[in-house]
């Protein structure tokens, strides 16, 4: 049996008939860029997340520089970041100017804490990013916590997490705004790039706008130097199609982690990642660690069964970020260990046993 790490065409064929139907009608009216498929996305995509704005961009990069931009982070500011995130968040900070420190990450859930990102506080920070690792909410309460005692900003990088939850409320609005990707892997993906950011806060939303769009928010009337970061009209029909269908999806992949959870714990030599009380985890990516890491990604290929690691390095030991970086033991020390396992939405519970057996035979 083959186990692929993802399968986009599956989970695309029942909805092709749209797609085309939608493409051609963009074909027809020409509203290549924004136009009316984005805005009723944002619509849509705000009130699934609980929050009264959304931002459309070109993708969950543009997405959280806009954010931060239009919060006022600039150079000489600094930004704390968990290191092991993509590299984009860390990237998202350089881009303003600002520096981005890195904090640890805890060794059982992964990621950030109020601990590990107070550690990392001078006079200059500005801004906390929170990133919702793998799927899963950050610990949100004492973060929120630690920003308000601070008076620092908190931002939520939930480009892994769409629809998740923490303590019954959807991920993106327990601080200023929270960033999402539409990479065409992530839990809701355009067919291209793309990427937004939601928000309570008007002003701020108004002003991301302008980020987006040339520092305009009245045709040919520039107020500041900004970007070219807009959405195009077919990733927004594209996504709105998809939305309709990511609550279900994402129930899908709960039931694959649930089954990996249920035989993975059983087997000795494969440690998996905590989750906390309280939250909805939304299994962008299946997790475990293990020790001889690089035979039993071997064994697991070499089985049919794709796999991945997310991420090798963790940011501050990148050449991109060379310099002066603390040592982060956790984040190092899960670098090492990590193992991605596939989970997707038309995966079968079957294949999942499979992936299982398999992994109980390496051990
Ligand atoms: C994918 C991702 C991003 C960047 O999104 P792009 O759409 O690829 O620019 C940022 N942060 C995290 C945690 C991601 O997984």
């Amino acid at each position: 049996m083959k186990v692929p790490f993802n399968d986009l065409r599956a989970l695309h064929v029942p909805l092709m008939d749209e797609f085309k139907s939608e493409i051609e009608e963009i074909l027809n009216n020409c509203s290549f860029i924004s136009g009316p498929k984005v805005a009723s996305f944002e619509e849509n995509f705000a009130a699934a997340h609980e929050a009264g704005h959304c931002v459309c961009v070109n993708s969950g990069t543009a997405a959280l520089h806009i954010a931060l931009e239009a919060l006022g982070i600039k150079a000489g500011d600094e930004v704390i970041v968990p290191s092991n995130t993509f590299i984009a968040t860390a990237e998202a900070v350089s881009l303003t100017g600002a520096t981005p420190v890195f904090c640890d990450c805890d060794a059982d859930h992964a990621n950030i804490t109020a601990k590990a990102a107070e550690e990392r506080i001078t006079p200059k920070t500005k801004a906390i990013i929170a990133v919702h690792l793998f799927g899963q909410p950050a610990p949100l309460d004492e973060l929120v916590a630690l920003a308000e005692k601070k008076g620092l900003m908190l931002i939520e990088d939930c480009a892994q997490a769409h629809l998740a939850t923490y303590k019954g409320k959807p991920v993106g609005t327990f601080g200023e705004c929270g960033c999402f990707s539409f990479y065409p892997g992530k839990n809701l993906g355009a067919c291209g790039e793309g990427g937004a950011v939601i928000t309570n806060k008007t002003e701020l939303a108004d002003k991301m706008k302008a980020y987006r769009d040339h520092g305009s928010s009245q045709k040919y009337i520039h107020t500041f130097p900004a970007h070219n970061y807009r959405m195009d009209g077919f990733q927004g029909a594209i996504l709105g199609i998809k939305l309709r269908h990511l609550a279900d999806w994402t129930d899908k992949r709960r039931a694959i982690a649930a089954c990996y959870d249920e035989k993975l714990s059983k087997i000795s030599g494969v440690e998996l990642i905590s989750t906390l009380d309280d939250v909805k985890h939304v299994y962008h990516l299946y997790v475990i660690k293990v020790q001889d890491r690089d035979a039993f990604m071997k064994h697991l290929n070499d089985n049919d069964v794709q796999c991945g690691i997310h991420y090798p390095i963790p940011c501050h030991k990148q050449e991109a970020y060379a310099g002066e970086q603390p040592q982060l033991p956790n984040a190092e020390k899960l670098a090492d260990e990590i193992v991605s396992l596939p989970i997707y939405p038309d995966m079968s519970l079957e294949q999942a046993e499979h992936v299982c057996k398999i992994v109980q035979e390496f051990f």
